[in-house]
């Protein structure tokens, strides 16, 4: 049996779904991804040999099996095999608490499931503190972790807002996500212009217009800073 039919077994067992999008970690032991990689080289160099691609001369495409499945394994698909990045959290609870709001801006690329091509953005998430906090970069180390995957735009907001309110106990939060997507710039339509937006808002987020409208108007405020007015 190989590795990854042995892992597959194990998550069947576990009743956990390994769609695209979906984390696998903790079905893994020590030593599994290192033999993923192996097997997935051979995979890619299959691929090659049906492409039609002389990967034993070509100089470009020697290595190009093996390059290609350490990029999906350790990169681009890294946040399906890795576990969740640790985020201590901070007590919040003092009177002299935190109580306004938060957004963080964090770059991520991702991968669409329907083409493999890469989807390219930002998140900004807002919170309005709940009695923890965790440091700033963890915000944007928990967006990439969810992005490190083959994902739908829309599931990737879902994925990110669910995963910080695990971390931070928030239940006021919103993620606006906006990104440019390869599979409509690159092929089909060749679109010169993919740009997405994709919002999920939760609590006062959602119920209060002043909170939505000040998450939105820090938004552009981050946006006006990213471009240097
Ligand atoms: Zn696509």
């Amino acid at each position: 049996m190989s590795k990854s039919e042995e892992i597959i077994e194990r998550l069947k067992e576990a009743g956990v779904r390994y769609w695209a999008g979906d984390n696998i970690s903790k079905v893994l032991k020590e030593g599994d991804k290192q033999a993923l990689i192996e097997e997935a080289a051979v995979a890619f160099e299959n691929v090659l040999d049906k492409l039609v691609i002389d990967r034993h001369n070509d100089p470009n495409s020697k290595g190009t099996g093996k390059r290609l499945a350490k990029m999906y394994m350790n990169e681009l698909m890294a946040g399906r095999y890795d576990p969740m990045p640790s985020a201590t959290a901070f007590p919040n609870d003092s009177a002299s608490r935190y109580e306004g709001m938060l957004v963080v801006r964090s770059e991520l690329t991702s991968m669409c499931s329907h083409h493999h091509q890469i989807v390219k953005g930002v998140a900004y998430i807002g919170i309005i503190a709940a009695d923890k906090l965790i440091g700033l970069s963890k915000y944007t180390r928990i967006a990439q972790w969810c992005a490190e995957r083959g994902t739908l735009q829309e599931e990737l907001a879902n994925d990110i807002t669910r995963e910080i309110q695990k971390a931070t106990g928030a239940e006021h939060l919103g993620v606006y996500v906006q990104a440019t997507h390869g599979c409509v710039e690159n092929r089909g339509v060749k679109a010169h212009s993919s740009l997405t937006q994709t919002t999920v808002l939760k609590g006062a987020f959602k119920d209060d217009a002043g909170t939505k409208k000040e998450f939105m108007d820090n938004i552009k405020l981050q946006q006006e800073f990213a471009s240097g007015k």
